[in-house]
């Protein structure tokens, strides 16, 4: 059975197309454990799972955070 909630984000591109994404907001649990939330979720949630299943390859949502390669 697959747990529910937000996976563990990868560091580095294993988190694919988020890794430069500028929707891309990086949070942090308790323990220091890392996820990606996407924040285009907060407006199109129907389109946009709020954690992604990573790692992402296509998304139409994607756009290059200004300075990211
Ligand atoms: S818009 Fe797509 S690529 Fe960008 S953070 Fe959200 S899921 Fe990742």
């Amino acid at each position: 059975m697959t747990p529910a909630g937000p996976r563990v984000t990868p560091a580095g591109p294993r988190a694919g197309l988020c890794e430069s994404c500028a929707h891309r907001q990086l949070v942090r649990n308790t323990r220091g454990s890392e996820f990606t939330l996407c924040r285009r979720s907060r407006t199109e949630p129907e389109r946009f799972p709020r954690y992604p299943r990573l790692p992402v390859t296509r998304c139409a949502g994607y756009e290059r955070a200004a300075g990211r390669a």
